[in-house]
């Protein structure tokens, strides 16, 4: 038996990290439970000189964790159902910095990583539970997953229909998409992973080996190419997975074909990533951070712009000092830092948590963005939060922050039709509306129009909202016409 004083400081080896205890605690050193105990009495604090390695957990290990043998046999094989539908991954940094144990199952890092019962409908869930209780074969398991990740909706918004681009010559590029004039979306090929799985992502299918669902390319030329052609993009967004995933070399080499390129029109290079949340040693002490800075160094040197947009979806994830460090070092490359995240039930349905977040990113030098509207797609029964309750939650978080903070905006629908804002609920004639407008569309005529919907406090998406007068939204026929035209131009040609 070990008693340990307040604050003093332990080396656990078992994790390569130094726990801070906040009291007196007494703690077993039996091998298999000293590391729980350490994790439940203690506030673990790795220190922002260390090296870590990243360790994954996932279906395959997840078990071996001591916090979750905690848990009963039935909430680990809940994990276990839900998880071979809906991508589950998680880390080590995630698990001993983020998760609040003493919270858990409620904590929002928790339910962020780890599967939730909850996340399936009832009937895909016991139809997972009995597939997994009578058979072990992985390829009957993978049949019944890959059914029912077709019932969730794999690809909303039209993205499989719609976004894909092609080139002059008639080649398609898959691993692209073009919703918004200005913006393409590249999908590098290496990148469709991240370094810990959100459960609510919408870009679900990418990761669970449905091989025909992903979108990836490697040839950059052909970005390079198709960024040529369309002299209306000005921006260029790497998105995955994660492409921060991408060891420096790889992601400088789709970067420098851009840089080298010397594109009149391309004037900025985003990077859609999580990386600062789930593993910031990217830029602090992975093998590659310096030539990663170096990368995002050379894109400022060249005269552009480059837009490190930053998915931060709760404030547990801005409090270690790795993060902070990692924001230091990115902002020193010139790069900018912008964040967004979804409004999630079960993770951060608070306006206190949002203003939380937003004060402390502007105050790391970070611009708020967005805050979206959960998709139409993988478990949005589950993470949901209908349009008027997310509006309020906003505007509660909005009015208690400084303007500087107030350059975000939301919450916004990725929608078919473009990005919908939701202004909030008003009245016309006595009557309740709701106000929406387009921040972004598939026809640029359509942005910034007002247009109302009749109030409906239980929707929560676009198409649970009925017109506030006539029959259809202002821009549903031409939305239409884009979606005929589009599958007409689809068809081979006879
Ligand atoms: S980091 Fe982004 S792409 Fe990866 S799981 Fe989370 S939301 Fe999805």
């Amino acid at each position: 038996m070990l008693f340990l004083k307040h604050n003093q400081k332990i080396h656990a080896q078992t994790t390569n990290s130094v726990f801070k205890f906040l009291g007196s605690k007494c703690l077993t050193f039996n091998k298999g439970i000293e590391l729980y105990h350490l994790m439940q009495s203690s506030e673990s604090v790795w220190s922002v000189e260390e090296s870590p390695n990243i360790k994954s957990y996932t279906l395959a290990n997840f078990r071996t964790l001591p916090q979750i043998q905690e848990f009963s046999e039935e909430k680990q094989f809940e994990m276990e159902v839900v998880g071979n539908v809906l991508p589950f991954k998680t880390n080590n940094y995630v698990v001993e910095q983020l998760i609040d144990w003493n919270n858990v199952p409620k904590d929002s890092m928790f339910v962020l990583t780890f599967p939730q019962k909850g996340m399936l409908i009832p009937k895909h869930y016991e139809k997972m539970a009995t597939t997994l209780k009578n058979s072990s074969d992985k390829k009957e398991i993978q049949k019944v997953a890959n059914d029912i990740r077709l019932e969730l909706n794999p690809h909303p918004a039209g993205q499989m229909e719609l976004n894909v681009p092609t080139l002059k010559d008639g080649t398609k590029l898959y691993g692209m998409q073009h919703k918004y004039k200005e913006t393409c979306l590249f999908f590098p090929s290496q990148s469709q992973t991240c370094h810990a799985y959100c459960s609510f992502c919408f870009r679900w299918p990418q990761f669970v080996g449905m091989d025909e669902l992903k979108f990836a390319m490697q040839e950059s030329n052909s970005l390079v190419q198709y960024v040529r052609e369309h002299p209306e993009i000005s921006d260029v967004l790497f998105t995955g997975g994660d492409p921060m995933i991408m060891k420096a070399k790889v992601f400088s080499t789709y970067i420098n074909s851009l840089l080298d390129a010397d594109i009149p029109n391309l004037k900025t290079i985003r990077i859609g990533t999580k990386s600062l949340a789930y593993w910031p040693y990217k830029f602090l002490t992975d093998d590659d951070a310096e030539e990663t800075l170096a990368m995002l160094q050379r894109v400022s040197d060249k005269g552009l712009h480059l837009a490190f947009m930053a998915h931060f979806n709760h404030s547990a994830e801005l409090k270690t000092g790795a993060v902070k460090e990692a924001i230091k070092r990115i902002r020193k490359t010139g790069a900018q830092i912008r964040t967004q995240s979804p409004i999630l039930r079960h993770i951060n349905d608070d306006p206190q948590v949002w203003a939380d977040m937003w004060r402390t990113q502007v105050q790391l030098g970070c611009i708020p963005y967005y805050m979206f509207v959960v998709r139409d797609t993988g478990a949005q029964h589950y993470f949901g939060i209908p349009l008027v309750k997310a509006h309020e939650i906003f505007r509660k978080a909005y009015r208690q922050v400084s303007g500087l903070a107030r350059t975000v905006r939301g919450p916004s629908m990725s929608a078919t039709p473009g990005k919908i804002h939701v202004l909030g609920a008003s009245e016309i004639n006595g009557e309740k509306v709701i106000v929406l407008r387009i921040l972004q569309g598939r026809n640029p005529e359509w942005v910034h129009i007002p247009f109302f919907a009749k109030y409906d406090e239980n929707a929560i998406w676009i198409d649970d909202l009925k017109p506030f007068s006539g029959e259809k939204f202002f821009f549903e026929d031409e939305m239409q016409k884009i979606l005929h035209g589009r599958k007409e131009q689809d068809l081979p040609e006879s």
